[in-house]
């Protein structure tokens, strides 16, 4: 295991301290934005797919370090999946007729996903391994995503059924992610729960700084 996260790759990465806040900051901000506004199309899908990617960092730093090649295959197995709206808004359902989301947001992806990352070798096989991580992540936050209650049929072709979780659920994954990787850092600095939250208000501050102009 520690073989397949590490890959073959000798750059080893692990997300800062910075990236972990930015990361947790991003996701709620997101979420009250998709709460408190309804945006349109393009602007929905890029700021969800901005929380898809934060997500997957956190779990990345939980993780550990890992090679670039299974963190882009994670980012890409995390975001990536969502190009399968596109025939829908092309118009044709024939990804999504009866289901809330393409049928290919369902377990049935993760399992083959995990099928050809087992088969495969080499750096391929690390990428897919990445890959089917955050697919998982992917679905999960899709099952809470704020405004989009139509959750994921998971078990498509089994069922139609569109499963959902509570948004709480997830933001709690979502901050027990940020604190796990955050320990990591536990003795680099103060290191503690505490400091996490004092980083994560610094980079709010910072982000406002920047925005206020
Ligand atoms: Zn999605």
């Amino acid at each position: 295991m520690r073989q397949l996260l590490n890959g073959w790759d000798e750059r080893r990465i692990l997300p800062s301290r910075r990236l972990l806040a930015g990361s947790l900051l991003a996701i709620f901000a997101v979420d009250v934005f998709l709460w408190a506004t309804a945006p349109p199309l393009i602007l929905d899908g890029l700021t969800d797919w901005a929380a898809h990617a934060a997500t997957v960092i956190l779990m990345l730093g939980v993780i550990g370090e890992v090679s670039a090649t299974f963190a882009a295959g994670a980012l890409a197995g995390g975001v990536l999946i969502d190009l399968d709206h596109i025939p829908q808004y092309l118009g044709t359902e024939f990804l999504t007729e009866g289901t809330p989301r393409p049928y290919t947001h369902s377990l049935l992806t993760v399992i083959l996903l995990g099928l050809a990352a087992w088969r495969s070798r080499g750096e391929l096989h690390v990428f897919l391994a990445g890959a089917s991580i955050g697919l998982v992540s992917h679905l999960i936050r899709d099952m809470a995503e704020p405004g989009q209650n139509g959750g994921v049929a998971l078990l498509w072709p089994l069922s139609d059924w569109g499963v959902t979780i509570p948004y709480v659920v997830y933001g709690a994954a979502v901050m027990l992610l940020f604190l796990g990787a955050w320990r990591r850092y536990a003795g680099a600095s103060v290191g503690s729960a505490e400091a996490a939250v004092r980083a994560v208000a610094a980079t709010a501050a910072s982000v406002e700084e920047g925005t206020g102009e």
